[in-house]
């Protein structure tokens, strides 16, 4: 690990230098600098301090041999065989990055019965799926699946991998990354390859306010989870192509802490992610009962409500109807945004919907940048006709 070097014989105001620290991680014991576990290795002390006070002596980096690492892999999610739509998602952008690397594109399926599932996957640009097919892998338990990646891993070393940033994926993704020693990115929101096969993994920083570039320059396999809906899925083709390898791993690999008793499988709920129509409240509707001239425009066109996260934190929705960086990422064919701003942290999470309605009192509105088309105007005024107008044309009485 990198570290800081306190070199004590060339501070001569203890004081100045424990000044430039923001983080307090300097202190003074018995008239010495010592650092503690505050230290976030920002080298201000290094920069700002007395000349050569404080050494940073960095990380010794073995050089990796990249070309011995090769392909796109694509972790297959799914619950008992039914694959998650993410996985086409990453397969599509998994192609278009090995495309830039002339390099092929892998999926790797593990499960119970799962070996005719796996032909869908070379519908998909899948140049080979790598099957383990077993009974110990019919639900997920976080120990054999992470067995079964690190044997794929091992065998097929690709350069990178994708995983869909779910509730099996957000497990998987770091458990694998940490056997390796290697790079995770979570839920980055935008890819793209160097030339020397280094993923550039993006996604927004601080809040949002910027969108970070992380690089795993010296590890492979390179790893990045992805939000469902934040990639687009390619069209299924017609022909199959590529090939399926069937897999198999030691039985003692498999073995688990963790039985599984029973399923108990949850009700379907309609969720904003699912919707091909959202009708968005944000801080522009002013009392939790206006929210019902939201959901009536909502109900006219087949869709539902969701809000922006301030509705959210006023307890008018709970937390599964907020869009944005911190909520859902949604793809709608249709949004009307009724009184939202367009934070950043809001726009993230919807700015690849097809068609986006924005209605803000104020012209300056930033939602207006990304709205295709935007009325200016108060949403009181503004939502009521729209129902009206609808309930006109659909010939439903007022
Ligand atoms: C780490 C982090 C994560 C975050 N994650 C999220 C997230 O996931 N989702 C999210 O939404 N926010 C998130 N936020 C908060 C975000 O920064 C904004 O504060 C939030 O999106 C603002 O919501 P809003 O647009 O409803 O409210 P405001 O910003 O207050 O905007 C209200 C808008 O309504 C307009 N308006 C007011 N009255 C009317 C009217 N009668 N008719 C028409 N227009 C009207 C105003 O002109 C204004 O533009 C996050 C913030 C941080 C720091």
């Amino acid at each position: 690990m990198a570290k800081l070097v306190v070199h004590q014989e060339k501070i001569s105001d203890l004081q100045e230098l424990l000044k430039i620290c923001p983080f307090g991680a300097m202190e003074e014991k018995g008239g010495k600098i010592e650092i503690n576990a505050a230290c976030k290795m920002c080298q201000l002390c290094v920069k700002k301090g007395p000349k050569g006070a404080v050494e940073y002596v960095a990380d010794e980096v073995q050089a990796i041999d990249k070309s011995q690492w090769q392909g796109v892999a694509v972790y297959v999610d799914h619950v008992a065989g039914v694959i998650h739509p993410v996985t086409y998602e990453l397969l599509g952008k998994a192609k278009e990055l090995a495309a830039k690397i002339n390099q092929p594109v892998y999926a790797v399926f593990m499960g119970k019965s799962i070996a005719a599932g796996s032909h869908e996957l070379l519908h998909y640009g899948a140049d080979k799926v790598y099957v383990y097919d077993d009974p110990a892998l019919e639900y997920f338990k976080i120990e054999a699946y992470t067995a079964v990646f690190e044997n794929f891993i091992d065998k097929v070393k690709p350069a990178a991998i994708l995983v869909g940033a779910t509730t099996v994926g957000r497990q998987l993704a770091p458990r694998t990354a940490a056997r390796f020693r290697t790079g995770l990115t979570a839920d980055c929101t935008v890819l793209d390859m160097r030339e020397n096969t280094d993923l550039v993994q993006i996604r927004p920083a601080f809040g949002g306010n910027i969108m970070a570039q992380i690089l795993t320059p010296n590890t492979r396999p390179q790893m990045a989870t992805v939000r469902y809906k934040v990639m687009q899925a390619p069209k299924r083709q017609a022909e199959e192509t590529g090939e399926i390898v069937s897999c198999a791993i030691e039985p003692e690999k498999l073995q688990c802490r963790v039985e599984v008793l029973s399923v108990v499988p949850k009700e379907k709920e309609k969720t904003i992610d699912s919707a091909e129509v959202l009708v968005v409240a944000g801080r522009g509707v002013k009392k939790a009962e206006d929210l019902a001239m939201v959901q009536e425009l909502a109900d006219l066109l087949g869709g539902q409500v969701a809000s922006t996260r301030p509705i959210v934190e006023a307890g008018w929705l709970d937390a599964k109807h907020q869009v944005g960086l911190s909520g859902r990422t949604v793809r709608p064919k249709l949004v009307i945004t009724c009184g939202v701003s367009g934070a950043v942290q809001f726009v993230a999470g919807m700015n690849h919907s097809d068609v986006i309605i924005s209605i803000n009192k104020d012209p300056k509105a930033t939602i207006f940048q990304v709205a295709n088309y935007g009325l200016v105007g108060d949403i009181y005024e503004i939502v009521p006709k729209m129902i009206e107008k609808i309930k006109a044309a659909k010939g439903v009485s007022a």
